[in-house]
């Protein structure tokens, strides 16, 4: 199969019709594909990455002008076909010798895996053995088809997590985020959603030949077993969106037969691959266009890509993944402080845009889950964002304190020993972050509205936030502790403990700034 010539993409219609596409038929337009539609929701990323890294390797626009142009009126599916097809040669799934998608360029030796080991939360061997295969159950997946094998290959290169000895993690990293702008529209159409995160060439430098130094199969892999790093200057700014830690050849193969992830039949399809350890080792100040990284704020070391976490993604995370957190170093992919900057203005009075966030929350080796979360963006003066990142920062803040004298009096409730207890307390964190959430993000669209010359948010925004965490701490607080069992039930302990978060939430420095600003000037 050809990954750029042959239709092997499924998407949706405008109709609703699902259908199988090549990919330069995102660009017709009778009842053009509007949304991918992945089997599984890594996959639906991943097709998204696939996209906007073909469209920005070979279809970059030249300046925002140009860019603007096809925003408004897509190319031809014919322009766009013969765009594509010019670098066809590299997009071979299978191929005896030679180069063959993401797969490594020689490969003789190795160990030979079955096919479903490319998918991430594949048990491994020590999982086996100890029966914890929730994830996937050992012997479901035993063939994919050659959408699905290709896929499966690029969810792996991008997300690569450690693998054991020499086998490398991906170029962002294990299990990184990515961070896609969104149209609201919702009549936006899949060549929209895509363009959106294409950069200009004046942003991220252009492909000159297609060669090894932007799609790594296309040489000899850059191995890794005399440690040898990859590192940013070694290879072209494009190779981000095309990176091989891991060394792969698809090898046994059957015919006519179903899918076992996609359940369409195929002619050909995989059963299992070859692999071997110490393919490139990615080292340096690697900066992925679609990934929020941290950024040292001593700058000593180098910037580290933003993962899932354990208890998911929300606003406490609105910053670092939209703006800037300054009081971690966050910063939002490059992609999206350019739609901040400059692209959100063609939105702004077109239904603005989302942010569309997703990954894996790893355990080393492990994919514990898959998490995805829409966050509000806001297309900003240089001075309102500068506002809205110290204000938004303010409420945040506040809550993360609030949070922390919770978590810590639920304990003291519970439990007799709360200073022994290992108890985990996420679940409370979760339950507060979920009920202020509403009330984050009404505060944060009132803030994003006001005008740039306004140093100080109006006092209603920090007494409407003051409320919400007042009345959610006693709330939370009081569901967790009654909604236990009765005989672990000591109300003695529960009184004293609401006792001393009530000391400890009106005598909190942060919360007592929070309530000074909240009360307007002239009554103080
Ligand atoms: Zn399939």
């Amino acid at each position: 199969m050809n990954l750029l010539t042959d239709r092997w993409m499924p998407v949706i219609r405008q109709n609703g019709q699902p259908d199988i596409i090549a990919p330069w038929q995102i660009a017709e337009t009778d009842n053009p594909a509007i949304e991918i539609n992945a089997p599984r929701p890594d996959f639906q990323g991943a097709l998204y990455q696939f996209l906007i890294g073909l469209l920005q390797t070979c279809f970059a626009p030249e300046d925002e002008d140009q860019w603007l142009e096809y925003w408004q009126e897509m190319p031809e599916p014919e322009e766009l076909q013969a765009c594509f097809e010019k670098v066809a040669f590299a997009f071979e799934l299978d191929a005896e010798e030679g180069p063959a998608f993401l797969q490594d360029f020689n490969l003789p030796d190795g160990e030979t895996k079955t096919i479903s080991a490319l998918l991430i939360e594949a048990p491994g061997g020590k999982t086996l053995k100890d029966n914890l295969d929730h994830f996937i159950k050992r012997g479901r997946v035993n063939q994919l088809c050659p959408s699905c094998s290709a896929t499966a290959l690029f969810t792996l290169q991008t997300n690569a997590p450690s693998g054991g000895v020499g086998h490398r993690v991906g170029l962002r990293g294990g299990g990184p985020l990515t961070t896609l702008i969104f149209p609201k529209a919702s009549l936006a159409n899949l060549w929209q959603k895509l363009w959106l995160n294409v950069l200009n060439q004046e942003e991220l430098e252009p492909a000159g030949k297609i060669d090894s130094s932007i799609l790594p199969w296309l040489g000899k892999t850059r191995v890794s077993d005399k440690g040898q790093i990859t590192s940013p200057s070694d290879v072209h700014p494009l190779h981000a969106y095309w990176g091989m830690p891991r060394r792969i050849r698809l090898t046994t193969k059957c015919r006519n037969d179903v899918c076992d992830l996609c359940g369409r039949s195929a002619e050909v399809l995989y059963q299992k691959f070859r692999t071997k350890n110490y393919g490139t080792n990615y080292d340096g100040a690697w900066l992925h266009p679609l990934t929020p990284y941290r950024f040292d704020l001593k700058k000593v070391n180098l910037p580290l890509s933003l993962k899932g976490q354990q208890g998911g993604l929300g606003y406490r995370h609105w910053l670092g993944l939209t703006l800037q957190d300054n009081d971690n170093g966050d910063k939002a992919s490059k992609t999206v402080q350019f739609y901040n900057e400059e692209r959100g203005r063609i939105l702004k009075d077109n239904g603005s845009a989302s942010l569309w966030c997703f990954g894996y929350d790893m355990d080393n080796m492990k994919a514990r889950c898959w998490y995805e979360s829409r966050f509000p963006v806001f297309y900003l003066s240089e001075l309102q964002r500068n506002n809205l990142t110290d204000w938004a920062g303010e409420l945040v803040n506040a809550a993360k304190e609030t949070v922390k004298m919770l978590r810590s009096e639920v304990k003291s409730a519970w439990f007799r020993r709360p200073e022994d207890s290992k108890g985990d307390m996420s679940q409370i964190d979760a339950q507060f972050w979920q009920a202020t959430e509403a009330d984050f993000y009404r505060l944060l669209e009132q803030l994003a509205k006001l005008p740039a010359d306004m140093r100080m948010a109006p006092s209603e925004i920090y007494a409407s936030w003051y409320e919400a965490l007042r009345k959610q701490v006693f709330q939370v607080f009081e569901t967790a502790t009654l909604a236990s069992t009765p005989e672990d039930l000591d109300l003695r302990r529960i009184v004293n403990a609401q006792k001393a978060l009530r000391g400890k939430f009106y005598g909190n420095k942060t919360i007592k700034a929070l309530k000074a600003k909240a009360t307007p000037e002239e009554e103080v």
